[in-house]
Order: structure tokens, then sequence, then C-alpha cells
């Protein structure tokens, strides 16, 4: 497992994909990366400080993933964090966290203090197929209410089910609402979710322009960003 990478092709930054407590959802029918989440917290703290250890702050922007929420790392590693920002003269720093955790996200502001861009797992616009099907329990009303909170949202693109209709209006509520955001193209894994293969061709095809977008990450692997297995 890969877990330390630098991001060169759009925003240039240092990330770190480390091990948290399991999820607070666990029940999105297209995640099998919950496998990574741990019980042991000593294990956890370990191998996130090993991780931590290789930031070397060459950007001066870091983003910090798990296989769940910020809000699932222990306070001794989110504390590890802090002390790397300092050390390494981070300006920005990047997070994710699910929908549930809303009314938490200043917290992890707070107590960084430095700009967190918060990217969510939106998957979809459409909320029928984000909760419905991918059964993501991410229930906001509006475009609106969700940026009252988060920065960036990540899109999944090319699942079985999903419309050339339903990815229009997501890229276009993407490029019109948010100055950061990530598309990801829908790999096959051990879940019962599938991809839709023609799909994908569709929308490499219509979409090119925005997948060299600076603004917007492009996942066609979920493992392009350099962690991960
Ligand atoms: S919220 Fe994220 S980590 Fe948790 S089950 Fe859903 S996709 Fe997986």
């Amino acid at each position: 497992m890969e877990r330390y990478s630098q991001i060169k092709n759009k925003i240039k930054r240092e990330i770190v994909l480390l091990k948290s407590a399991p999820c607070i959802w666990s029940k999105c029918t297209f995640c099998d990366y919950i496998e990574d989440n741990s019980t042991c917290k000593e294990e956890i703290i370990h191998i996130n400080n090993e991780v931590l250890e290789k930031v070397t702050g060459e950007y001066g922007i870091l983003e910090v993933i798990d296989s769940a929420s910020i809000f699932e790392l222990p306070q001794e590693t989110l504390k590890k964090i802090k002390t790397i920002i300092e050390e390494k003269k981070i300006h920005t720093l990047f997070v994710e966290s699910h929908w549930l955790y809303h009314s938490r996200i200043h917290e992890i502001r707070d107590y960084f203090g430095i700009k967190v861009i918060v990217k969510i797992g939106v998957e979809t616009f459409d909320d029928e197929f984000r909760n419905g099907v991918l059964n993501k329990n991410a229930h906001f009303s509006s475009v609106k209410e969700l940026k009252k909170y988060f920065d960036s949202p990540c899109l999944m693109v090319g699942i079985q089910g999903q419309t050339k209709e339903m990815i229009d209006n997501d890229m276009n509520i993407l490029q019109t609402y948010f100055e950061y955001g990530t598309i990801s193209i829908y790999r096959n894994n051990s879940t019962i979710i599938k991809r839709d293969n023609q799909l994908v061709c569709w929308f490499l095809d219509k979409y090119s322009y925005l997948i060299d977008d600076p603004r917007y990450d492009f996942l066609y692997d979920p493992t392009d960003f350099g962690v991960g297995d």
C-alpha cells in the first residue's frame, strides 16, 4: 500500500493516505476501501507517524486523506499533522469528510488555522442515484447548502445506472459553482456496483477539456494520485 505521493499535474502538492478508525458510515454500496480502516489505535498512530515524516513541505500544500473522514483520525495523528504543518511551513491543507460531519467542519478549519480545502464525496448531485443506489447517506438540500461547509465535491463517472443527463448536470454544477473538485472514473472493485464502459467512453470524449482543467483533479484510476493499491 503506497501512502505518500506528490501530485504534480494540477495543484502541486504532497498527499498522504493515512490509516483511520472505521468510516462513520461504512455503507456506501460501491466502497471496499474501508478495508483499510483499523480499530487498533496504536497501529494507526504508528503507521501515520511514519507516513507523515515523509512530508517535506516542498509545495507548501498538503493533502491528507484516509479511507474515511478526517474526523476518524485519532487526536494523536491530528496533532502530528499540525506539527508537520508548522515545521514544514505548509499554508494549505486538503482534507476530506462525509456529509454526516457537516456541522463539525468548522472544528477542522479552526484547529489547523491555515487555508483548509474540504473535499466531500458527493459522487453525483442526482439525489436518487447518490442516496438510493450508491447509499451515500449525504442528504443536503441544495448546492448552496453543501457550499456552506464544503469546498470541493468528488464526483464519480461511469457507473451502471448513471445517465448522460446526470453526468452533464454534475459537470455543469461543478464548473458553475466550484473552484475545486475531483472527477473519478469508476473502477470495478469487489462490490456489486459495476462500471459502464460505454458511459466512460462518452465522458472521455465529451469532457476531455475538463480532464485538463487545472481546477479539477481527474482520476482515471483510483490510484492516479500515487497512493492506495
Ligand atoms: S463514506 Fe467514503 S469511506 Fe465511508 S463507506 Fe462511503 S465511500 Fe466508503
